[in-house]
Protein backbone atom coordinates (compact mmCIF):
# COMPACT_ATOMS: atom_id res chain seq x y z
CA UNK A 1 0.00 0.00 0.00
CA UNK A 2 1.08 3.67 -0.88
CA UNK A 3 0.74 6.63 1.46
CA UNK A 4 -2.43 8.54 1.59
CA UNK A 5 -2.60 11.81 -0.21
CA UNK A 6 -3.21 14.88 1.94
CA UNK A 7 -7.12 14.76 1.69
CA UNK A 8 -9.01 17.84 0.76
CA UNK A 9 -6.09 19.20 -0.88
CA UNK A 10 -6.42 21.50 -3.95
CA UNK A 11 -5.64 19.41 -6.93
CA UNK A 12 -5.11 22.67 -9.21
CA UNK A 13 -1.93 23.26 -7.19
CA UNK A 14 -1.14 19.16 -7.12
CA UNK A 15 0.75 17.79 -3.75
CA UNK A 16 3.72 16.26 -4.29
CA UNK A 17 3.56 12.06 -2.66
CA UNK A 18 4.87 11.87 0.15
CA UNK A 19 8.46 9.84 -0.26
CA UNK A 20 8.59 9.38 -3.89
CA UNK A 21 8.14 13.06 -4.57
CA UNK A 22 6.51 13.00 -7.67
CA UNK A 23 2.56 13.27 -8.63
CA UNK A 24 0.83 10.00 -8.01
CA UNK A 25 -1.71 9.21 -10.95
CA UNK A 26 -4.54 6.17 -10.53
CA UNK A 27 -5.64 5.53 -13.73
CA UNK A 28 -8.74 2.84 -13.18
CA UNK A 29 -9.14 0.54 -16.24
CA UNK A 30 -7.63 -0.64 -19.43
CA UNK A 31 -9.65 -0.03 -22.31
CA UNK A 32 -9.56 2.77 -24.71
CA UNK A 33 -10.23 5.77 -21.55
CA UNK A 34 -7.53 3.53 -19.42
CA UNK A 35 -4.73 2.67 -21.76
CA UNK A 36 -4.20 6.13 -23.59
CA UNK A 37 -4.89 8.29 -20.76
CA UNK A 38 -1.87 6.38 -19.06
CA UNK A 39 0.68 6.76 -22.41
CA UNK A 40 -0.62 10.39 -22.64
CA UNK A 41 0.93 10.96 -19.13
CA UNK A 42 4.41 9.25 -20.26
CA UNK A 43 6.75 12.14 -20.29
CA UNK A 44 4.44 14.10 -17.22
CA UNK A 45 6.68 14.20 -13.67
CA UNK A 46 4.24 11.85 -12.63
CA UNK A 47 3.68 7.96 -11.10
CA UNK A 48 1.06 6.26 -13.16
CA UNK A 49 -0.52 3.21 -11.35
CA UNK A 50 -3.24 2.01 -14.06
CA UNK A 51 -5.47 -0.54 -11.97
CA UNK A 52 -7.22 -2.90 -14.06
CA UNK A 53 -9.47 -6.13 -13.81
CA UNK A 54 -7.91 -7.52 -17.16
CA UNK A 55 -4.56 -8.03 -17.67
CA UNK A 56 -5.59 -6.94 -21.34
CA UNK A 57 -6.06 -3.65 -23.34
CA UNK A 58 -9.23 -4.80 -25.10
CA UNK A 59 -10.20 -3.44 -28.70
CA UNK A 60 -13.78 -4.33 -28.17
CA UNK A 61 -14.93 -3.54 -31.99
CA UNK A 62 -12.79 -6.53 -32.85
CA UNK A 63 -14.87 -8.83 -30.88
CA UNK A 64 -17.42 -10.34 -32.96
CA UNK A 65 -14.18 -11.02 -34.93
CA UNK A 66 -13.09 -13.51 -32.40
CA UNK A 67 -16.60 -14.75 -31.59
CA UNK A 68 -17.23 -16.02 -35.33
CA UNK A 69 -13.61 -17.52 -35.91
CA UNK A 70 -12.00 -14.56 -37.96
CA UNK A 71 -9.34 -13.34 -35.48
CA UNK A 72 -7.62 -15.10 -31.95
CA UNK A 73 -8.41 -13.04 -28.57
CA UNK A 74 -4.15 -12.10 -28.11
CA UNK A 75 -4.60 -10.31 -31.70
CA UNK A 76 -7.33 -7.46 -30.13
CA UNK A 77 -6.24 -8.28 -26.62
CA UNK A 78 -2.52 -7.31 -25.97
CA UNK A 79 -1.08 -7.29 -22.44
CA UNK A 80 -1.22 -3.94 -20.85
CA UNK A 81 2.16 -4.79 -18.51
CA UNK A 82 4.08 -5.45 -22.87
CA UNK A 83 2.17 -2.03 -24.08
CA UNK A 84 3.20 -0.10 -21.36
CA UNK A 85 7.24 -1.78 -20.50
CA UNK A 86 8.78 1.23 -22.05
CA UNK A 87 6.63 3.52 -19.97
CA UNK A 88 8.88 3.66 -17.12
CA UNK A 89 6.85 6.05 -14.99
CA UNK A 90 3.89 3.61 -15.26
CA UNK A 91 2.98 0.28 -13.61
CA UNK A 92 0.25 -1.96 -13.80
CA UNK A 93 -2.06 -3.59 -10.82
CA UNK A 94 -4.35 -6.41 -11.47
CA UNK A 95 -7.42 -5.51 -9.55
CA UNK A 96 -10.94 -5.46 -9.56
CA UNK A 97 -11.56 -1.38 -7.79
CA UNK A 98 -14.43 -2.52 -5.49
CA UNK A 99 -14.35 1.36 -3.70
CA UNK A 100 -13.12 4.75 -3.86
CA UNK A 101 -12.82 6.92 -1.17
CA UNK A 102 -12.92 10.65 -2.65
CA UNK A 103 -12.17 12.19 0.72
CA UNK A 104 -9.17 10.14 1.53
CA UNK A 105 -7.71 9.92 -1.91
CA UNK A 106 -7.80 5.83 -2.15
CA UNK A 107 -8.66 3.36 -4.60
CA UNK A 108 -8.94 -0.33 -2.84
CA UNK A 109 -8.80 -2.71 -5.62
CA UNK A 110 -9.30 -7.01 -5.34
CA UNK A 111 -8.10 -9.89 -6.98
CA UNK A 112 -9.19 -13.41 -5.58
CA UNK A 113 -9.31 -11.80 -1.84
CA UNK A 114 -6.27 -9.99 -2.05
CA UNK A 115 -7.12 -6.49 -1.75
CA UNK A 116 -4.60 -3.52 -2.32
CA UNK A 117 -5.17 -0.04 -1.18
CA UNK A 118 -3.65 2.51 -3.90
CA UNK A 119 -3.01 6.43 -3.03
CA UNK A 120 -3.65 9.31 -5.60
CA UNK A 121 -2.97 12.48 -6.02
CA UNK A 122 -5.23 12.27 -9.53
CA UNK A 123 -7.57 10.03 -10.32
CA UNK A 124 -8.73 9.10 -13.95
CA UNK A 125 -11.46 7.10 -13.99
CA UNK A 126 -12.17 4.64 -16.77
CA UNK A 127 -14.32 1.74 -15.98
CA UNK A 128 -16.45 1.58 -19.13
CA UNK A 129 -19.83 -0.03 -19.37
CA UNK A 130 -21.01 -3.47 -18.77
CA UNK A 131 -24.11 -5.22 -20.79
CA UNK A 132 -27.82 -4.03 -19.83
CA UNK A 133 -30.88 -6.65 -19.53
CA UNK A 134 -32.77 -3.69 -18.77
CA UNK A 135 -33.60 -5.29 -15.31
CA UNK A 136 -33.92 -9.15 -16.63
CA UNK A 137 -30.44 -10.18 -15.70
CA UNK A 138 -31.11 -13.59 -15.65
CA UNK A 139 -31.29 -13.72 -19.59
CA UNK A 140 -27.84 -13.10 -19.29
CA UNK A 141 -27.29 -17.33 -18.55
CA UNK A 142 -28.58 -18.39 -21.79
CA UNK A 143 -27.73 -15.22 -24.01
CA UNK A 144 -24.26 -13.64 -23.24
CA UNK A 145 -23.14 -10.51 -24.37
CA UNK A 146 -20.64 -9.09 -26.16
CA UNK A 147 -17.98 -7.37 -23.87
CA UNK A 148 -15.12 -9.44 -23.09
CA UNK A 149 -13.01 -11.57 -23.97
CA UNK A 150 -14.45 -14.23 -21.94
CA UNK A 151 -17.78 -13.68 -23.75
CA UNK A 152 -16.46 -13.75 -27.24
CA UNK A 153 -14.77 -17.47 -26.28
CA UNK A 154 -18.08 -18.27 -25.15
CA UNK A 155 -20.26 -17.19 -28.08
CA UNK A 156 -17.76 -18.89 -30.44
CA UNK A 157 -17.74 -21.94 -28.35
CA UNK A 158 -21.64 -21.60 -28.19
CA UNK A 159 -21.59 -20.65 -32.17
CA UNK A 160 -19.69 -23.33 -33.71
CA UNK A 161 -21.31 -25.87 -30.65
CA UNK A 162 -24.64 -25.67 -32.29
CA UNK A 163 -23.22 -26.65 -35.31
CA UNK A 164 -21.86 -29.52 -34.18
CA UNK A 165 -25.01 -30.45 -31.85
CA UNK A 166 -27.10 -30.23 -34.75
CA UNK A 167 -24.88 -33.11 -36.75
CA UNK A 168 -25.13 -35.21 -33.92
CA UNK A 169 -29.16 -34.68 -33.81
CA UNK A 170 -29.20 -35.09 -36.92
CA UNK A 171 -27.34 -38.02 -37.14
CA UNK A 172 -29.69 -39.57 -34.80
CA UNK A 173 -32.84 -38.84 -36.64
CA UNK A 174 -34.06 -36.22 -34.15
CA UNK A 175 -35.46 -32.62 -34.77
CA UNK A 176 -32.54 -29.97 -35.13
CA UNK A 177 -34.26 -26.64 -35.96
CA UNK A 178 -33.56 -24.72 -32.60
CA UNK A 179 -30.27 -25.97 -32.96
CA UNK A 180 -29.97 -24.38 -36.32
CA UNK A 181 -31.76 -21.09 -35.47
CA UNK A 182 -29.58 -18.11 -34.58
CA UNK A 183 -31.28 -14.98 -32.63
CA UNK A 184 -29.32 -11.98 -32.04
CA UNK A 185 -31.06 -9.41 -29.86
CA UNK A 186 -30.04 -5.81 -30.69
CA UNK A 187 -29.69 -4.14 -34.03
CA UNK A 188 -26.79 -1.54 -33.17
CA UNK A 189 -23.19 -1.99 -35.00
CA UNK A 190 -22.40 -4.81 -32.77
CA UNK A 191 -26.14 -6.70 -33.69
CA UNK A 192 -25.54 -5.92 -37.27
CA UNK A 193 -21.99 -7.48 -37.34
CA UNK A 194 -22.95 -10.62 -35.46
CA UNK A 195 -25.56 -11.46 -37.37
CA UNK A 196 -23.82 -10.58 -40.69
CA UNK A 197 -21.31 -13.06 -39.68
CA UNK A 198 -23.10 -15.98 -38.74
CA UNK A 199 -24.92 -15.69 -41.62
CA UNK A 200 -21.86 -15.90 -43.55
CA UNK A 201 -20.53 -18.84 -41.16
CA UNK A 202 -23.83 -21.09 -42.23
CA UNK A 203 -24.37 -19.98 -45.90
CA UNK A 204 -20.12 -19.89 -47.07
CA UNK A 205 -17.53 -21.18 -44.50
CA UNK A 206 -19.49 -24.07 -43.07
CA UNK A 207 -21.03 -25.71 -46.15
CA UNK A 208 -18.79 -27.99 -47.17
CA UNK A 209 -17.81 -29.06 -43.46
CA UNK A 210 -20.59 -30.97 -42.55
CA UNK A 211 -22.45 -34.24 -43.54
CA UNK A 212 -26.16 -34.72 -41.82
CA UNK A 213 -27.27 -31.05 -42.20
CA UNK A 214 -27.08 -28.18 -44.40
CA UNK A 215 -25.68 -25.14 -42.65
CA UNK A 216 -27.20 -22.99 -45.57
CA UNK A 217 -30.70 -23.75 -43.92
CA UNK A 218 -29.70 -22.60 -40.93
CA UNK A 219 -31.84 -19.12 -39.89
CA UNK A 220 -30.24 -15.90 -38.86
CA UNK A 221 -32.57 -13.91 -37.02
CA UNK A 222 -31.85 -9.98 -35.63
CA UNK A 223 -34.33 -8.32 -33.22
CA UNK A 224 -34.53 -5.37 -32.11
CA UNK A 225 -37.32 -3.27 -30.16
CA UNK A 226 -36.53 0.04 -31.76
CA UNK A 227 -38.19 0.81 -35.54
CA UNK A 228 -34.94 0.72 -37.37
CA UNK A 229 -31.66 -0.97 -37.98
CA UNK A 230 -28.48 1.09 -36.58
CA UNK A 231 -30.72 4.16 -35.26
CA UNK A 232 -27.59 6.43 -34.77
CA UNK A 233 -26.75 6.31 -38.27
CA UNK A 234 -30.05 7.51 -39.69
CA UNK A 235 -33.19 6.09 -41.42
CA UNK A 236 -31.49 5.97 -44.94
CA UNK A 237 -28.10 4.36 -43.67
CA UNK A 238 -30.96 1.99 -41.41
CA UNK A 239 -32.47 0.90 -44.13
CA UNK A 240 -30.10 -0.05 -46.48
CA UNK A 241 -28.70 -2.20 -43.90
CA UNK A 242 -31.18 -3.65 -43.44
CA UNK A 243 -31.47 -4.79 -47.02
CA UNK A 244 -28.37 -5.90 -47.00
CA UNK A 245 -28.68 -8.08 -44.04
CA UNK A 246 -32.43 -9.67 -46.15
CA UNK A 247 -29.56 -10.39 -49.08
CA UNK A 248 -27.29 -12.60 -46.79
CA UNK A 249 -30.18 -14.22 -45.76
CA UNK A 250 -30.98 -12.29 -42.25
CA UNK A 251 -34.57 -11.94 -40.76
CA UNK A 252 -34.31 -8.67 -39.30
CA UNK A 253 -37.10 -7.90 -37.05
CA UNK A 254 -38.15 -4.62 -35.46
CA UNK A 255 -40.25 -3.45 -32.90
CA UNK A 256 -40.02 -6.73 -31.37
CA UNK A 257 -39.55 -6.79 -27.71
CA UNK A 258 -37.97 -9.16 -26.25
CA UNK A 259 -40.14 -10.53 -22.97
CA UNK A 260 -38.32 -13.37 -21.57
CA UNK A 261 -35.40 -16.01 -22.25
CA UNK A 262 -34.65 -19.37 -21.91
CA UNK A 263 -32.47 -22.38 -22.69
CA UNK A 264 -34.58 -23.21 -25.79
CA UNK A 265 -35.66 -19.89 -26.56
CA UNK A 266 -36.68 -16.60 -26.71
CA UNK A 267 -40.00 -14.66 -26.62
CA UNK A 268 -40.92 -11.35 -27.81
CA UNK A 269 -43.82 -8.96 -27.85
CA UNK A 270 -44.59 -7.38 -31.04
CA UNK A 271 -46.19 -3.87 -31.02
CA UNK A 272 -49.16 -4.76 -32.35
CA UNK A 273 -49.22 -6.80 -29.38
CA UNK A 274 -48.67 -10.36 -30.50
CA UNK A 275 -46.56 -12.38 -29.43
CA UNK A 276 -43.76 -14.91 -30.95
CA UNK A 277 -41.59 -17.60 -29.38
CA UNK A 278 -38.55 -18.41 -31.35
CA UNK A 279 -37.24 -21.85 -30.51
CA UNK A 280 -33.31 -21.26 -30.58
CA UNK A 281 -30.27 -22.59 -28.35
CA UNK A 282 -27.99 -19.93 -29.42
CA UNK A 283 -28.67 -16.51 -28.63
CA UNK A 284 -26.51 -13.46 -28.55
CA UNK A 285 -27.47 -10.19 -26.16
CA UNK A 286 -26.23 -6.94 -28.11
CA UNK A 287 -28.51 -4.69 -26.47
CA UNK A 288 -28.00 -2.08 -24.13
CA UNK A 289 -25.26 -1.17 -22.19
CA UNK A 290 -25.25 -0.16 -18.45
CA UNK A 291 -21.99 1.96 -16.78
CA UNK A 292 -19.73 0.82 -14.44
CA UNK A 293 -21.28 0.47 -10.89
CA UNK A 294 -17.92 2.81 -9.83
CA UNK A 295 -20.12 5.57 -11.50
CA UNK A 296 -22.42 4.81 -8.93
CA UNK A 297 -20.05 5.05 -5.74
CA UNK A 298 -18.80 8.56 -7.07
CA UNK A 299 -21.87 10.10 -7.37
CA UNK A 300 -22.95 8.75 -4.10
CA UNK A 301 -19.82 11.01 -2.94
CA UNK A 302 -20.46 13.98 -4.88
CA UNK A 303 -24.02 14.50 -5.62
CA UNK A 304 -23.48 14.20 -9.17
CA UNK A 305 -26.60 12.68 -10.85
CA UNK A 306 -26.63 9.40 -12.93
CA UNK A 307 -29.35 9.05 -16.25
CA UNK A 308 -31.11 5.42 -16.87
CA UNK A 309 -27.61 3.91 -18.46
CA UNK A 310 -25.96 4.29 -14.53
CA UNK A 311 -23.10 7.17 -16.68
CA UNK A 312 -22.38 10.00 -14.21
CA UNK A 313 -22.88 13.39 -15.05
CA UNK A 314 -19.34 15.42 -15.04
CA UNK A 315 -18.14 19.07 -15.20
CA UNK A 316 -17.47 20.39 -18.76
CA UNK A 317 -13.47 19.42 -17.55
CA UNK A 318 -14.23 15.89 -17.61
CA UNK A 319 -13.98 16.59 -13.42
CA UNK A 320 -16.29 15.75 -10.50
CA UNK A 321 -18.64 18.43 -8.20
CA UNK A 322 -15.96 19.16 -5.91
CA UNK A 323 -13.10 17.04 -6.76
CA UNK A 324 -11.05 18.84 -9.49
CA UNK A 325 -8.50 16.44 -8.83
CA UNK A 326 -11.02 13.32 -9.88
CA UNK A 327 -11.74 12.79 -14.03
CA UNK A 328 -13.87 10.36 -15.17
CA UNK A 329 -13.79 9.47 -19.37
CA UNK A 330 -15.49 7.38 -21.71
CA UNK A 331 -18.93 5.28 -21.36
CA UNK A 332 -19.06 5.83 -17.92
CA UNK A 333 -20.13 9.43 -18.62
CA UNK A 334 -23.05 11.20 -19.62
CA UNK A 335 -22.16 14.47 -20.97
CA UNK A 336 -23.57 16.53 -24.17
CA UNK A 337 -25.36 13.45 -25.27
CA UNK A 338 -21.96 11.91 -26.56
CA UNK A 339 -21.84 8.33 -27.35
CA UNK A 340 -20.26 5.54 -25.84
CA UNK A 341 -17.69 5.08 -28.74
CA UNK A 342 -14.06 4.75 -28.30
CA UNK A 343 -13.17 7.98 -29.70
CA UNK A 344 -15.00 9.49 -26.91
CA UNK A 345 -12.89 7.91 -24.49
CA UNK A 346 -9.10 8.13 -26.37
CA UNK A 347 -9.84 11.69 -26.69
CA UNK A 348 -11.63 12.55 -23.11
CA UNK A 349 -8.32 10.84 -21.29
CA UNK A 350 -5.88 12.35 -23.57
CA UNK A 351 -7.73 15.84 -22.35
CA UNK A 352 -7.98 14.56 -18.66
CA UNK A 353 -3.97 13.78 -18.77
CA UNK A 354 -2.80 17.10 -20.45
CA UNK A 355 -4.69 18.62 -17.82
CA UNK A 356 -2.71 16.73 -15.13
CA UNK A 357 0.36 18.01 -16.87
CA UNK A 358 -1.04 21.43 -17.23
CA UNK A 359 -1.37 21.67 -13.80
CA UNK A 360 1.98 20.70 -12.71
CA UNK A 361 3.47 22.96 -14.72
CA UNK A 362 1.38 25.73 -13.46
CA UNK A 363 -0.09 26.36 -17.06
CA UNK A 364 -3.27 27.94 -16.85
CA UNK A 365 -6.87 25.35 -17.37
CA UNK A 366 -7.80 24.10 -20.64
CA UNK A 367 -11.33 25.38 -22.43
CA UNK A 368 -14.14 22.70 -21.56
CA UNK A 369 -13.51 19.28 -23.27
CA UNK A 370 -14.33 18.91 -26.71
CA UNK A 371 -15.22 16.12 -28.54
CA UNK A 372 -13.76 15.62 -32.09
CA UNK A 373 -16.59 13.25 -33.69
CA UNK A 374 -13.88 11.43 -36.82
CA UNK A 375 -17.19 10.01 -37.89
CA UNK A 376 -18.78 6.53 -37.72
CA UNK A 377 -18.63 3.03 -39.74
CA UNK A 378 -20.17 -0.63 -39.20
CA UNK A 379 -19.31 -4.24 -41.42
CA UNK A 380 -22.27 -5.74 -42.71
CA UNK A 381 -20.32 -8.77 -44.18
CA UNK A 382 -17.10 -8.90 -46.39
CA UNK A 383 -16.77 -5.85 -48.42
CA UNK A 384 -19.96 -4.82 -47.34
CA UNK A 385 -20.26 -1.66 -44.63
CA UNK A 386 -21.77 1.22 -43.94
CA UNK A 387 -19.76 4.67 -42.57
CA UNK A 388 -20.62 8.48 -41.53
CA UNK A 389 -18.07 10.87 -41.43
CA UNK A 390 -19.80 14.27 -41.12
CA UNK A 391 -22.18 14.65 -43.90
CA UNK A 392 -20.37 12.24 -46.01
CA UNK A 393 -22.49 9.02 -46.34
CA UNK A 394 -21.26 5.52 -47.14
CA UNK A 395 -21.78 1.92 -48.35
CA UNK A 396 -20.76 -0.71 -49.88
CA UNK A 397 -17.07 -1.83 -50.44
CA UNK A 398 -15.52 1.60 -50.65
CA UNK A 399 -17.08 2.01 -46.91
CA UNK A 400 -15.72 -1.55 -46.23
CA UNK A 401 -12.23 -0.95 -46.88
CA UNK A 402 -12.35 2.48 -44.97
CA UNK A 403 -13.33 0.26 -42.24
CA UNK A 404 -10.62 -2.10 -43.00
CA UNK A 405 -8.01 0.64 -42.27
CA UNK A 406 -9.70 2.31 -40.00
CA UNK A 407 -9.68 -0.88 -37.23
CA UNK A 408 -5.87 -1.39 -38.63
CA UNK A 409 -4.54 1.72 -37.49
CA UNK A 410 -6.18 1.35 -34.07
CA UNK A 411 -5.22 -2.59 -33.58
CA UNK A 412 -2.63 -2.10 -30.46
CA UNK A 413 1.06 -3.71 -31.61
CA UNK A 414 2.58 -4.40 -35.08
CA UNK A 415 2.62 -7.68 -34.74
CA UNK A 416 -0.80 -7.44 -34.03
CA UNK A 417 -1.40 -6.08 -37.16
CA UNK A 418 0.07 -8.33 -39.26
CA UNK A 419 -1.86 -11.28 -38.30
CA UNK A 420 -4.87 -9.29 -38.10
CA UNK A 421 -4.31 -8.43 -42.07
CA UNK A 422 -3.40 -12.11 -42.59
CA UNK A 423 -6.01 -13.64 -40.82
CA UNK A 424 -8.37 -11.39 -42.73
CA UNK A 425 -7.29 -12.62 -46.07
CA UNK A 426 -7.94 -16.11 -44.69
CA UNK A 427 -11.89 -14.96 -43.94
CA UNK A 428 -12.25 -12.26 -46.59
CA UNK A 429 -10.82 -13.41 -49.80
CA UNK A 430 -10.77 -16.93 -48.91
CA UNK A 431 -13.49 -19.12 -47.24
CA UNK A 432 -11.76 -20.02 -44.34
CA UNK A 433 -11.86 -19.16 -40.16
CA UNK A 434 -8.45 -19.59 -38.64
CA UNK A 435 -9.79 -19.44 -35.56
CA UNK A 436 -12.58 -22.19 -35.16
CA UNK A 437 -11.46 -23.46 -31.68
CA UNK A 438 -13.86 -24.25 -29.18
CA UNK A 439 -13.82 -25.98 -25.68
CA UNK A 440 -16.19 -27.24 -23.06
CA UNK A 441 -14.57 -24.89 -20.73
CA UNK A 442 -15.34 -22.28 -23.11
CA UNK A 443 -19.09 -22.63 -23.04
CA UNK A 444 -19.97 -23.44 -19.66
CA UNK A 445 -17.22 -21.82 -17.23
CA UNK A 446 -19.13 -18.78 -16.75
CA UNK A 447 -21.94 -20.49 -15.59
CA UNK A 448 -20.50 -23.21 -13.76
CA UNK A 449 -18.23 -20.27 -11.79
CA UNK A 450 -21.63 -18.24 -11.47
CA UNK A 451 -22.95 -21.17 -9.04
CA UNK A 452 -20.14 -20.98 -6.47
CA UNK A 453 -20.76 -18.91 -3.86
CA UNK A 454 -17.86 -16.44 -4.03
CA UNK A 455 -16.70 -17.35 -7.56
CA UNK A 456 -13.34 -17.87 -8.45
CA UNK A 457 -12.32 -16.92 -5.12
CA UNK A 458 -14.03 -20.07 -3.38
CA UNK A 459 -11.48 -22.24 -5.91
CA UNK A 460 -7.61 -20.52 -3.95
CA UNK A 461 -6.78 -20.36 -0.63
CA UNK A 462 -8.05 -17.18 1.13
CA UNK A 463 -4.72 -15.05 1.98
CA UNK A 464 -2.69 -16.46 5.17
CA UNK A 465 -4.23 -19.32 5.34
CA UNK A 466 -2.80 -22.12 3.02
CA UNK A 467 -0.26 -22.19 5.73
CA UNK A 468 -2.18 -23.31 8.53
CA UNK A 469 -4.39 -25.34 5.99
CA UNK A 470 -1.40 -26.95 4.81
CA UNK A 471 -0.35 -27.74 8.78
CA UNK A 472 -4.30 -29.30 9.12
CA UNK A 473 -3.79 -31.39 5.88
CA UNK A 474 -0.56 -32.47 7.12
CA UNK A 475 -1.42 -33.54 10.41
CA UNK A 476 -4.68 -35.46 9.36
CA UNK A 477 -2.33 -36.80 6.94
CA UNK A 478 0.37 -38.28 9.43
CA UNK A 479 -2.75 -39.54 12.08
CA UNK A 480 -3.79 -41.07 8.92
CA UNK A 481 -0.71 -43.00 8.36
CA UNK A 482 -0.16 -43.79 12.08
CA UNK A 483 -3.68 -45.41 12.00
CA UNK A 484 -2.80 -47.73 9.02
CA UNK A 485 0.37 -48.02 10.59
CA UNK A 486 -1.07 -49.69 13.76
CA UNK A 487 -3.73 -51.55 11.82
CA UNK A 488 -1.01 -53.26 9.20
CA UNK A 489 1.48 -54.45 13.55
CA UNK A 490 -2.05 -55.92 14.42
CA UNK A 491 -2.51 -58.05 11.25
CA UNK A 492 0.97 -59.09 11.40
CA UNK A 493 0.61 -60.32 15.29
CA UNK A 494 -2.30 -62.08 14.47
CA UNK A 495 -1.38 -63.99 12.13
CA UNK A 496 -4.09 -62.58 9.67
CA UNK A 497 -1.92 -61.45 6.95
CA UNK A 498 -2.04 -63.18 3.33
CA UNK A 499 -4.34 -66.09 2.10
CA UNK A 500 -3.41 -69.66 3.71
CA UNK A 501 -3.21 -72.05 0.66
CA UNK A 502 -4.65 -75.71 1.11
CA UNK A 503 -4.90 -74.59 4.82
C1 LIG B 1 -18.82 -5.30 -29.11
C2 LIG B 1 -18.48 -3.84 -29.15
C3 LIG B 1 -18.22 -3.21 -30.36
C4 LIG B 1 -17.89 -1.86 -30.40
N1 LIG B 1 -17.61 -1.27 -31.60
C5 LIG B 1 -17.20 0.02 -31.63
C6 LIG B 1 -16.81 0.63 -32.85
O1 LIG B 1 -16.86 0.01 -33.92
N2 LIG B 1 -16.37 1.92 -32.82
C7 LIG B 1 -16.29 2.62 -31.65
O2 LIG B 1 -15.86 3.78 -31.66
N3 LIG B 1 -16.68 2.08 -30.49
C8 LIG B 1 -17.12 0.81 -30.44
N4 LIG B 1 -17.49 0.24 -29.25
C9 LIG B 1 -17.51 1.07 -28.05
C10 LIG B 1 -16.12 1.25 -27.48
O3 LIG B 1 -15.45 0.02 -27.39
C11 LIG B 1 -16.25 1.91 -26.12
O4 LIG B 1 -16.88 3.15 -26.28
C12 LIG B 1 -14.90 2.11 -25.46
O5 LIG B 1 -14.30 0.88 -25.22
C13 LIG B 1 -15.05 2.89 -24.18
O6 LIG B 1 -13.81 3.03 -23.56
P1 LIG B 1 -13.69 3.07 -21.98
O7 LIG B 1 -12.26 3.27 -21.68
O8 LIG B 1 -14.68 4.02 -21.44
O9 LIG B 1 -14.18 1.64 -21.51
P2 LIG B 1 -13.60 0.21 -21.88
O10 LIG B 1 -12.81 0.24 -23.12
O11 LIG B 1 -14.75 -0.70 -21.78
O12 LIG B 1 -12.59 -0.08 -20.69
C14 LIG B 1 -13.01 -0.27 -19.38
C15 LIG B 1 -11.86 -0.85 -18.60
O13 LIG B 1 -12.13 -0.80 -17.23
C16 LIG B 1 -11.88 -2.05 -16.64
N5 LIG B 1 -12.76 -2.12 -15.48
C17 LIG B 1 -14.10 -2.10 -15.44
N6 LIG B 1 -14.54 -2.12 -14.17
C18 LIG B 1 -13.42 -2.13 -13.40
C19 LIG B 1 -13.20 -2.17 -12.01
N7 LIG B 1 -14.21 -2.15 -11.13
N8 LIG B 1 -11.94 -2.23 -11.56
C20 LIG B 1 -10.90 -2.24 -12.41
N9 LIG B 1 -11.05 -2.21 -13.75
C21 LIG B 1 -12.29 -2.15 -14.23
C22 LIG B 1 -12.18 -3.03 -17.75
O14 LIG B 1 -11.55 -4.27 -17.49
C23 LIG B 1 -11.56 -2.29 -18.93
O15 LIG B 1 -10.18 -2.47 -18.94
C24 LIG B 1 -17.84 -1.12 -29.19
C25 LIG B 1 -18.12 -1.74 -27.98
C26 LIG B 1 -18.44 -3.09 -27.96
C27 LIG B 1 -18.73 -3.76 -26.64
Amino acid sequence: MTQTGPAGADASAPTPAKGSGRHRVVVIGSGFGGLFGTKALRRSDVDVTMVAKTTHHLFQPLLYQVATGILSEGEIAPPTREVLSRQDNAKVLLGEVTEIDLERRLVTSQVLGRETVSAYDSLVVAAGAGQSYFGNDHFAEFAPGMKSIDDALELRGRIFGAFEMAELGATRGEEVDHLLTFVVVGAGPTGVEMAGQIAELAHRTLRRDFRAINTRTARVVLVDAAGQVLPPFGAKLGEKTKKELEKLGVEVKLGAMVTDVDERGLQMKHRDGTVERIESVCKIWAAGVQASPLARTLSEQTGAPLDRAGRIGVNPDLTLPGHPEVFVVGDMIALDNLPGVAQVAIQGAKYAAKEIDGRLKGKPSQPPFKYFDKGSMATISRFRAVAMIGKLRLTGFVAWLMWLAVHLVYITGFKNRVTAVLHWFVSFLGRGRSERTATEQQIFARSALSRLERGTQDLVSDPGSYADKRIADEAERRAALEQQALEEARLTDAGERGVRVGG
